[in-house]
């Protein structure tokens, strides 16, 4: 059910209310003005963009799709999509000054500024950038097999959270496919295609899109393509296709898969170590574009190659968090989160593994509980044995 609705029972927050607020503006006789009326706007602005109705609603209606559209016509946050667009190059200075930076994200005035609840924290600057630690890594580190060794390759989209913000998951799923024996190739992105289109920056998220396109026109048929972060590996799947030329070069977007689809892939193979065992339990959060657009089974199946984990699968929707959504909109976040997410990790042991497969989750985890949850990757590389 939509997470909006099911938190606050209001119509206009419903993908039904939504819908015809949607159709009723389309049928004035200025759309794109109406398109700016304030109750639609509001309607929109309490939408999580977290894809639920696209599978769950009968009509399959893609709201946060209408709402990326909308916004991308109406243009009603400036601030945001000003720092979008720049987002590479704040992220590189929260890094070059974590010492400013942690404290410019502490101050109040910074945070309403931005628009941002002031009982939120911000994310905090990476302690390094995974673009320097990889390039840090001696030749051996990066090819430990005997020399004239064909590896297979992966090609690994390292978006822009696993770069500065959370430097050390994308240190964990490079390192894992290292210990697994892969020629592993990052391609280090410059902008995020997801929180573009949310922000309907829809010729930007397509500038970012042709770009890697173009990185990826490097690839063998054999060679993986696998992504970090959910969302922004299930744009592929779901907008690229429509917002990228049909171009001479057919690149097929289903190719590119998901962490934890490779993991199962490898284990159908056979091609996963024995790993070390673990007596704990693991509580599973899975992102809400995962669940909507693949299949959220697969991190179980992945996670359940790992002898003696058990697994307690979170029956949890949206987490409440979805992107900007919970910095803005802080009780409804709270309370979306409370309809499943924190009951269960209220339940958590100090022993207990908690696994939340997108970043967004993770900080809305770790700002309601302060639980530091982790990557699958993150697992996998404590699990994995090293190289031999
Ligand atoms: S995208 Fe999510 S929050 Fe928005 S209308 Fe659909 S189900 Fe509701």
């Amino acid at each position: 059910m939509c997470p909006s609705y099911q938190a606050t029972r209001e119509e206009a927050y419903s993908t039904r209310g939504r819908s015809n607020l949607l159709r009723r503006a389309l049928t004035e006789p200025d759309p794109v003005a109406a398109l700016s009326a304030s109750e639609l706007q509001d309607a929109l602005d309490h939408c999580l963009s977290c894809k639920a109705c696209k599978t769950e609603c009968p009509a399959s209606v893609d709201m946060s799709r209408l709402k990326a559209e909308v916004m991308y016509q109406t243009q009603p946050r400036k601030w945001i999509s000003w720092l979008l667009r720049r987002q590479q190059g704040l992220l590189q200075w929260t890094i070059r000054h974590p010492k400013w930076s942690n404290w410019l994200q502490r101050r109040r005035l910074i945070k309403r500024m931005m628009g941002v609840d002031v009982r939120r924290s911000l994310p905090k600057a990476g302690t390094f950038s995974l673009q320097d630690w990889w390039n840090s890594l001696s030749a051996e580190q990066l090819d430990p097999f005997a020399e004239g060794d064909v590896r297979q390759k992966v090609w690994i989209l390292c978006d822009l959270y696993s770069q500065y913000q959370e430097p050390e998951v994308g240190q964990a799923a490079l390192n894992c496919l290292l210990k697994l024996g892969f020629d592993v190739k990052p391609i280090f992105m410059h902008a995020s295609p997801r929180a573009l289109i949310s922000q309907g920056l829809l010729p930007e998220a397509s500038e970012e899109l042709a770009r890697l396109v173009g990185m990826l026109g490097q690839i063998q048929l054999d060679d993986y393509i696998v992504g970090i972060e959910p969302s922004e590996v299930l744009t592929w799947r779901d907008e690229a296709k429509d917002l990228l030329p049909k171009t001479a070069y057919a690149f097929d977007y289903a190719q590119v898969r998901l962490y934890e689809e490779l993991l199962v892939d490898l284990h159908a193979q056979n091609r996963l170590p024995v790993m070390h065992k673990q007596s704990r339990k693991l509580w599973l959060h899975v992102h809400c574009h995962h669940k909507a657009l693949a299949k959220p089974e697969q991190v179980y199946e992945a996670l359940a190659q790992i002898p003696g984990l058990v697994i307690e699968t979170i029956q949890s929707g949206c987490c409440g968090m979805a992107g900007d959504f919970g910095y803005r909109h802080y009780d409804l976040s709270v309370k979306i989160a409370e309809q499943a997410l924190l009951p269960a990790l209220n339940q958590v042991q100090q022993q207990d593994w908690v696994v939340a497969t997108g970043t967004s989750c993770r900080s809305q985890v770790q700002d309601l509980t302060q639980i530091k949850a982790m990557h699958v990757a993150q697992v996998f590389d404590q699990v994995l044995p090293e190289r031999s």
